[in-house]
């Protein structure tokens, strides 16, 4: 039935072309009705010193439930975010959800710091770091308690306007990392003209320590690379103790996984951080 309507709207497409962009519409629809209606949430994977098992920061992820589609992963929907200009109003939430939560944790005797991802669009917003230092101020969070997730490829995008933004948010205080650091296709040049305070392993690379002799160069080089000019190195997607042990034979300072947890919703997250140490706050 679906098929039969595509059809009629968009005549001469493919009838697989027309099911896939109804498809895409209508995950987009549904997208934008979400916030109002309660079915997104922010939750919080932790971030673990990987030699004393100490958390020293948690990554916002975005969690959409429909209650006819299920739960769609951010894979499927931040990239139709994206493409439509809608990450902008999801990206304002996220931020605004995560220092508020943040500034909460703190409140509580837990110093630790949020790490947000975000788009390469929202980055180009002219009242970007503005809008930033806004919330942070309406929430009383410190801006060395945020941290921005951001990708290679952004950094290559707009160059010059993008480093200007980079700059004028490390004075704020508010630490940068680059997110699936080692995928995207780009110069490592950035790295020494960029306030850049954080890598984070792919998770590609962390799969298939400790035996896969590439990766185990990889992450090792990628280790080097961030002691040399004094970056924190996290690996993510660990979940294995045996990975775990192998970062830190490599000296990898943090490391990030469901071998800790996966995200976990805001009252799971608070819980699970009531058990644990304060947080001592990692220093640049
Ligand atoms: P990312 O920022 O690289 O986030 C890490 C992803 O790895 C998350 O997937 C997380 O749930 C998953 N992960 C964590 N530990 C493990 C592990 O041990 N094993 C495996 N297999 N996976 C693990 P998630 O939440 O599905 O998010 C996917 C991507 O969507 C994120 O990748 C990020 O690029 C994007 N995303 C999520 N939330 C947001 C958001 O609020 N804003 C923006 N702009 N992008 C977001
Ligand atoms: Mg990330
Ligand atoms: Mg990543
Ligand atoms: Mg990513």
């Amino acid at each position: 039935r679906v098929k039969e309507r595509g059809r009629g709207n968009f005549g001469f497409y493919q009838p697989e072309m027309n099911a896939n962009l109804l498809a895409r519409m209508q995950l987009e629809h549904a997208m934008r009705q979400a916030l109002g209606r309660n079915d997104m949430q922010v939750h919080f994977q932790p971030q673990i010193d990987t030699a004393s098992g100490a958390i020293v920061a948690a990554e916002a992820l975005l969690r959409w439930t429909d209650d006819e589609l299920g739960p769609i992963s951010p894979a499927t929907f931040i990239p139709i975010a994206e493409d439509t200009g809608y990450i902008i109003t999801l990206g304002a939430w996220v931020l605004e959800q995560s220092v508020k939560e943040a500034a909460r944790w703190m409140r509580g005797g837990h110093s630790l710091v949020v790490s947000v991802n975000v788009s390469a669009l929202e980055l180009r917003q002219p009242d970007f770091v503005e809008r930033i230092a806004r919330v942070l101020q309406e929430a009383q969070l410190p801006a060395q308690l945020l941290e921005l997730e951001l990708t290679e490829s952004m950094l290559l995008q707009d160059a010059e306007e993008a480093a200007q933004r980079l700059q004028a948010l490390a004075e704020l205080g508010i630490a940068l990392a680059i997110d699936d650091f080692g995928t995207g296709y780009s110069s490592l040049a950035y790295l020494k003209n960029l306030p850049i305070h954080k890598l984070k392993i792919d998770q590609s690379f962390v799969r298939g320590l400790p035996d896969d002799e590439g990766d185990r160069a990889i992450v090792s080089a990628i280790i080097h690379l961030g002691q040399a000019l004094k970056l924190n190195v996290v690996a993510e997607g660990v979940e294995t103790e045996a990975q775990r042990a192998s970062l830190q034979t490599l000296q990898c300072s943090h490391y990030q996984g469901y071998l800790c947890s996966a995200a976990m919703a805001p009252a799971d997250f608070a819980h699970w951080l009531s058990g644990q140490r304060p947080a001592v706050l990692e220093a640049d």
